[in-house]
C-alpha cells in the first residue's frame, strides 16, 4: 500500500540533494519518543517507501535520527503494554514489528542510526537493526534495556541482535543488569560503532557514513566464541548463579528465561529471534511484569505531584545538623547540582560530614573537574552566614522539641522571603515545631530516609497550618533534587514509619514468643521484602525503633527494645542487637525451612503493615490508596512484584494473588 509521506504526524521524512534519506522521529504531542503503535506503523510505511526508493535508484542512503531536542527513544511506549492481555495479543502485536526490523536490516542501501540522548529498550533494539550506529560523547547519551526492570526482557529481537553485536557476555549482562550505558563505554562493548562531540557533528558524520557505506562489524570471533557450546553452558550457569545472589526466580522470572533462552538458541541467532517472541510473551501477561508496570505508573505519579507550573526555581539549600541525615541530604543537594551550605554546633561534625560526601561525588561524577566542583559547592558554615541566600532550609538537628524550636525562632527573622523552610523530623508534629515561629504556616516536613543516598522517597508533610503554597514548593525541591516526594499529613510516623512500625512491632512479638530470628527474617524475603523485619531493626537502629514505638504507643515489644537499648543493644551500630553483627553483616544461623510454612509466615507478617495502610487510606493520609501504594514501595521496599500493600490486598481477595505463577508457565 502506498503511503503518502507528507501526512505523518510522529516521523518526518526528507530526501536530500545526495539521496540520503532522513527519518526523523518527533513524536506528536509529546516531550519523549517512545514506540507506540502509530509511529511503528509509520515507520513501517517510511521503510516501505524507501524500499521502492532504494530500487529505482533514487535514494542512497536513510538516516533513522530524533526530532526531539533532548532524547532519541526512551523504549517502547509502555502505556499500551495493559491492552495486550494475552500471549497471542502480544504475539501478534510484536511480529509485524520484528518484520519490519528485518526489512530494515535488508534495505540494500546504508541504514545508519544518529542518536543523541536516551536510546534505549526498544530504542536500542531498532537501532541494532540499523547497518551503523553513531553516537554524541554526551553525558545524557545512554544505550541500555532496561526491560528486566519491568519484569521484561527485550522482545523486538534485541536478544539476538544485541548478542550478534557486542557477544553473549556483554549482551547477556547488560540486559540482565537494565544499566545505562555511557556512550562511550557503548562504543567500547560494540553496541556504537562511532562517537562524536556534539549534536551538530551528528548529520555530517551520518552522511559520510552513508556516502562511505560504511558498516558495522559484529563481535570478533573471541567474544563470540561463548555463544559456543559447551562455553555457552558454562557461561549461563554463571549468570545464573550471579543473578539468583540478586533475585528470587519466582518473584522475577525474566532474567531467568532469558538466561535459558540463551543457553538453549544461543547458538543460532535466528532460532534465538523466533523464541524470543514466545518466551517474552507470557512475561508480558504475568503479574510480575502487570505490577512492575505498575510500580513505574507510581513512580510518574508522586513526581507529578510536583507542580509542572512552579516559578521557583530552588539553586541554594542550607542543611542545619551535620549528622547522619543532615551530612547526607546536604551531599545530595550538591550531586544534583545546588549549591549547599552546611551548618552544625560542632565544626567537627561539619567536617566529617562534608568528608563522608566524597563516596557520593566519586560514585556520582566521573570528572576530577566535575568533583571539585561539588566540593567547591558544599560550604561549611558553622555561623550559619548562608541562611539568607538559601531557597530551602533544611533543619536535621537532634530530635528534641526545644532545640528545634529554639532553632527555627532565630532564624526565622533571616530568611530570605521565598525560602522553604522544612525540618527533617520523623517523630515530632510540625504543629509543635512551628508554634513559637511568626508565621507558622510556613514550616513544612522533608521526611528523607536512610541512608539518604538509596532511598528514592521524601515526606512532604503538611502540618495543619502549613501553606497549600509551600507545600507545593517543597515537592519542587524533592524531584528538583531527584527524589519521589509523596505529599503526607501530619500525623505521628506520617505514612512510612507508621505502616512500619506495627509491621516491626509484630515481628518482635513474635520473636519473644519463641519464633526464630532467622525463620522471621527468611519469611519476609520469602514474601519478597528486601530484608526481614529484625534485620531491618538491627540496621535502622534499636533505639530509633524504641522512640518511633514510643511516639506511636506501640506497647509491648517496647519494652523488651528498651531492656536492650540500656544494655548498649542498639544493632548495627553498636555490633549487636537482635544479632550478632560482623563486618556489616548480620551472623545467621544457618537453617532451611518448609518453603509452604515461610510463605505463610510471611503473609501474616505483612499482614498489620497492610491493615494500617488500610487505616491510612481511611484516614486520607496520603490523597489516595495508589499514592499510599507508592509510598510504602518507595519508602520500605514493600515488594515491588506484588504491587503495593493495598494493590497486593485486592488482588489477593479477587483470587490473584499467585503473582509469581502465570509468568513462570
Ligand atoms: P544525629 O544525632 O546524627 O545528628 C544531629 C546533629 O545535629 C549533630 O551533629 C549535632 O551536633 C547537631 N546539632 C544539635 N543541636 C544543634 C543546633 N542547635 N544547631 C546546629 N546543629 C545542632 O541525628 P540524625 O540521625 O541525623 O537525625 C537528625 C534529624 O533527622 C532528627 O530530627 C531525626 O528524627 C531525623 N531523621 C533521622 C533518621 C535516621 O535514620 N537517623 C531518618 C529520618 C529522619
Amino acid at each position: 500500500m502506498a503511503h503518502d509521506m507528507t501526512r505523518l504526524k510522529d516521523w518526518r521524512l526528507s530526501v536530500d540533494g545526495e539521496r540520503i534519506a532522513w527519518a526523523a522521529f518527533d513524536r506528536e504531542g509529546e516531550n519523549a519518543n517512545s514506540l507506540g503503535r502509530r509511529p511503528l506503523e509509520e515507520l513501517g510505511a517510511i521503510v516501505e517507501h524507501v524500499e521502492g526508493l532504494a530500487r529505482s535508484g533514487s535514494v542512497s542512503g536513510l538516516v533513522l535520527t530524533s526530532g526531539k531536542p533532548k532524547g532519541f527513544i526512551v523504549g517502547a511506549d509502555i502505556r499500551e503494554f495493559d491492552a495486550l492481555d494475552s500471549e497471542s495479543k502480544v504475539i501478534e502485536a510484536i511480529r509485524p514489528v520484528n518484520a519490519m526490523l528485518d526489512r530494515i536490516e535488508r534495505l540494500p542501501v546504508p541504514v545508519v542510526c544518529a542518536i543523541h540522548g536516551v536510546c534505549v529498550g526498544g530504542g536500542l533494539e531498532l537501532a541494532l537493526a540499523c547497518h551503523y550506529r553513531i553516537a554524541t560523547r554526551d553525558d545524557a547519551t545512554r544505550v541500555g534495556f532496561p526491560e528486566v526492570r519491568l519484569g521484561l526482557f527485550p522482545g523486538f529481537n534485541g536478544t539476538a541482535r544485541s548478542i550478534r553485536q557486542t557477544g553473549p557476555l556483554a549482551a547477556m549482562q547488560s540486559m540482565l543488569t537494565g544499566s545505562m550505558i555511557r556512550a562511550t563505554a557503548a562504543r567500547a562493548i560494540g553496541y556504537i560503532d562511532e562517537l562524536v562531540n556534539s549534536p551538530h557533528q551528528l548529520r555530517w558524520a551520518a552522511r559520510k557514513a552513508v556516502l562511505q557505506r560504511r558498516r558495522s562489524k559484529p563481535a570478533g570471533w573471541a567474544k563470540a566464541v561463548l555463544a559456543k557450546w559447551p562455553a555457552r553452558g558454562l557461561l549461563a550457569r554463571k549468570l545464573r548463579t550471579e543473578t539468583a545472589k540478586k533475585v528470587r526466580e519466582d518473584h522475577y522470572p525474566a532474567p531467568f528465561r532469558l538466561i535459558g533462552l540463551f543457553e538453549t538458541h544461543g547458538g543460532n541467532l535466528e532460532a534465538l529471534k523466533h523464541a524470543e517472541t514466545r518466551a517474552f510473551a507470557p512475561l508480558m501477561v504475568g503479574s510480575t511484569s502487570r505490577n512492575l508496570r505498575r510500580v513505574f505508573r507510581l513512580s510518574e505519579m508522586l513526581k507529578a505531584q510536583a507542580p509542572k507550573d512552579l516559578a521557583w526555581r530552588p539553586l541554594r539549600a542550607h542543611v542545619i545538623g551535620a549528622g547522619t541525615m543532615g551530612a547526607d541530604i546536604a551531599g545530595w543537594c550538591v550531586a544534583s547540582g545546588m549549591e549547599v551550605s552546611l551548618q552544625d554546633i560542632s565544626a567537627e561534625q561539619i567536617k566529617k560530614g562534608i568528608d563522608a560526601q566524597g563516596k557520593l561525588f566519586a560514585r556520582k561524577f566521573k570528572t576530577k573537574a566535575q568533583r571539585d566542583a561539588a566540593e567547591a559547592r558544599l560550604l561549611a558554615d558553622p555561623g550559619g552566614v548562608n541562611i539568607g541566600r538559601a531557597d530551602v532550609v533544611i533543619e536535621a538537628v537532634v530530635e528534641k522539641l526545644e532545640v528545634k524550636q529554639e532553632l527555627f525562632k532565630s532564624i526565622e527573622a533571616r530568611l530570605k522571603p521565598a525560602a522553604v523552610l522544612a525540618t527533617n523530623t520523623s517523630s515530632i508534629m510540625i504543629e509543635d515545631i512551628a508554634r513559637p515561629l511568626a508565621d507558622p504556616g510556613r514550616l513544612i516536613g522533608l521526611h528523607f530516609f536512610n541512608p539518604v543516598a538509596q532511598m528514592p522517597l521524601v515526606e512532604v508533610v503538611r502540618g495543619a497550618a502549613s501553606r497549600e503554597d509551600e507545600i507545593r514548593k517543597g515537592a519542587g525541591f524533592v524531584t528538583a533534587i531527584d527524589k519521589f516526594p509523596l505529599v503526607v499529613k501530619s500525623v505521628p510516623g506520617f505514612l512510612v514509619n507508621r505502616v512500619l512500625a506495627p509491621y516491626l512491632s509484630g515481628a518482635m512479638q513474635r520473636l519473644q514468643a519463641g519464633e526464630e530470628k532467622e525463620k522471621i527474617d527468611e519469611a519476609a524475603r520469602t514474601f519478597g521484602m528486601p530484608m526481614g523485619p529484625i534485620e531491618l531493626a538491627d540496621t535502622v537502629g534499636l533505639d530509633v525503633c524504641a522512640h518511633v514505638g514510643r511516639v506511636l504507643s506501640l506497647g509491648a515489644s517496647g519494652s523488651e527494645l528498651d531492656r536492650m537499648v540500656s544494655q548498649g543493644k542498639l544493632g548495627k551500630k553498636s555490633g549487636e542487637g537482635f544479632y550478632v553483627w560482623k563486618d556489616g553483616r548480620p551472623q545467621k544461623a544457618e537453617k532451611t525451612y518448609d518453603k509452604a510454612a515461610l510463605e505463610r509466615l510471611g503473609r501474616e507478617l505483612v499482614e498489620p503493615l497492610i491493615a494500617e495502610c488500610e487505616r491510612c487510606r481511611d484516614e486520607g493520609v496520603v490523597a489516595s490508596a495508589d499514592l499510599i501504594d507508592a509510598g510504602v514501595i518507595f519508602g520500605t521496599g514493600f515488594a515491588p512484584f506484588r504491587g503495593g500493600p493495598l494493590h497486593f490486598k485486592a488482588a489477593e481477595a479477587a483470587g490473584a494473588g499467585e503473582p509469581q505463577r502465570a509468568a513462570a508457565e
